[in-house]
């Protein structure tokens, strides 16, 4: 590969990114300034990333209510990172069999 700017030969170059187990593949052009990541790397590294961003997941049990109404507790972090207060709405919505979202409006 050689560089759009200069038509020196590019330097392939593995950089390591912090938390991230692959290295994302650039090319350096020795002569210039120009480097270009190489694209499949750079998914990689997305992917993984993305991966890595767990969101808060807390198991909870189902409770009774009354005769015909279940219901389940906030605990405190959620409340807290999401303001909630009693008698605040929240749109509930089933996108999947086992999912459940619950949206602040
Ligand atoms: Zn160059």
């Amino acid at each position: 590969m050689k560089c759009p700017n200069c038509n020196t030969e590019l330097r392939k170059v593995e950089v390591e990114i912090e938390d991230i187990k692959t290295p994302a593949i650039s090319f350096q052009c020795p002569g210039c300034d120009y480097y270009s990541f190489e694209p499949e790397s750079t998914m990689e590294i997305i992917n993984e990333l993305k991966e890595k961003e767990t969101p808060l997941k807390i198991k909870q049990k189902i409770i009774k209510l009354s005769q015909d109404r279940l219901g389940m507790y906030f605990n405190k972090d959620i409340i807290k990172s999401l303001k909630l207060e009693s008698g605040k709405e929240i749109l509930v919505s089933v996108p999947e069999k086992n999912k459940i979202i619950l949206q602040v409006v």
